[in-house]
């Protein structure tokens, strides 16, 4: 069994979902590794790190074996170039991209969306969505506090005290809970806000304070259903203040396969502090703050609005490791003496199917797809 790794095609992508680590582990289990040259340097690897893989100049190459990992979706060009039974495991971005879901199924590729692994605790070590999304959780603090015109942390000079930067978190799920725990670690008075009651204690246990707004909107799946108008109007009122009184406001909220909640109003942004920061997590996906262009920086009235797009890639090595774990302790249980062996009775591997054997297998997406 040889597992090709593909150069990332997405501009701006650094990470590898390979690294020597793991590599070495892949070759324990009696698999044979063939990478495309240059895919390890953006993530400042260096390529002898790796022991005993093969290298290949070419795309197609790397493309033409029995498993894919990647990080960021193939091209539709790259797709076409599979063989039928390839096993791709890779983000595929399954409810954004409806014709790349057709064509791996037309292609009778065995495609495995890690987005859409079950959140079991035994699924827990292969959870790429909460390893990228703690790595992104760190960035957004670090964007804010770089932008900020204040210190996080409290300061004592010699000509007296300054007070510590105001930090606002909305969305406390697993960036969320990251951000307030990095803004805490660099001094801020943190305050956090999100719909499911079960993260007060989270959000407490990290030392930040938990801003009620009584509006409860736990979904399945330990996610966040939409709110009703009703629930946004009495969610606005209630954040209005804090987000008037923080100095950074960094937001995360989410709900699968949906745009982003608008929980940020443009009067919201026009009543914040001169100088204050926002750091919108969700820009992406639509964004939960008016104002916000993904991509970019943008002065709106007194705030300046940060968009910023894939921030795991920012800190590529470590998002890396991560990444590459949470794919090796997918995969491997489906080695057995050195070739594939996929138990399609195991629930996780049954959940994170999108495509195989010709069809789309996996129901929410199908759902979606109609
Ligand atoms: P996510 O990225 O889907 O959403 C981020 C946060 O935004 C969530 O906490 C959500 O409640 C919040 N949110 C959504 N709409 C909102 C609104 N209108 N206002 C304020 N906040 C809003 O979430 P996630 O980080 O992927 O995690 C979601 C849940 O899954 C958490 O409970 C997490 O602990 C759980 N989880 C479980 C496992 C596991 O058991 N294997 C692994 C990871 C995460």
């Amino acid at each position: 069994l040889t597992i090709g790794i593909p150069a990332e095609q997405l501009p701006g992508e650094r990470r590898i979902a390979l690294v020597p680590d793991v590599a070495k582990r892949f070759k324990a289990l009696g698999v044979e590794l063939l990478i495309q040259r240059g895919a390890e340097a953006p993530a400042c690897i260096a390529a002898d790190d790796f022991k005993e893989v093969s290298w290949t100049d070419s795309n197609d190459a790397a493309l033409a074996n029995k498993v894919i990992l990647a990080v960021q979706p193939l091209s539709s060009e790259q797709i076409a170039k599979l063989a039928p039974g390839t096993v791709l495991v890779s983000t595929l971005q399954p409810y954004q991209n409806a014709d790349r879901v057709r064509q791996l199924a037309e292609r009778k590729i065995t495609a495995f969306a890690m987005e859409l692994l079950p959140r079991i605790s035994r699924a827990q070590s292969m959870d790429i969505l909460s390893s990228q999304a703690a790595c992104s959780g760190y960035q957004c603090v670090l964007i804010a506090a770089s932008h900020c015109t204040k210190f996080f942390p409290m300061m004592t000079y010699a000509a007296g005290t300054i007070r510590p930067a105001k930090v606002l978190v909305i969305g406390a799920g697993v960036a969320g809970l990251q951000a307030i725990a990095t803004a805490r670690r660099l001094g801020a008075l943190v305050e956090a806000y999100d719909v499911r009651p079960e993260t007060r204690e989270q959000i407490e246990s990290l030392g930040a304070k938990f801003v009620d707004t009584g509006v409860s909107a736990a979904g399945t799946g330990g996610y966040a259903r939409e709110l009703t108008e009703d629930e946004k109007r009495q969610q606005a009122e209630k954040l209005a203040r804090a987000v008037a009184q923080c100095d950074a406001l960094i937001t995360t909220a989410a709900i699968p396969g949906k745009r982003a909640p608008q929980i940020i109003s443009a009067d919201m942004v026009a009543g914040m502090k001169p100088g204050a920061v926002v750091v919108d997590m969700a820009a992406e996906s639509g964004g939960n703050v008016a104002g916000c262009v993904a991509g970019e920086t943008v002065v709106v009235g007194p705030a300046t609005i940060v968009g910023p797009t894939n921030l795991p890639s920012r800190m590529a090595l470590h998002a890396s490791e991560m990444y590459a774990k949470n794919l090796y302790n997918f995969v491997s249980p489906m080695i057995k003496e050195g070739e594939l062996s996929i138990d399609w009775e195991d629930e996780v591997i049954r959940g994170t199917c999108l495509t195989h054997d010709g069809e789309v297998k996996h129901e929410g997406v199908k759902k979606v797809l109609g």
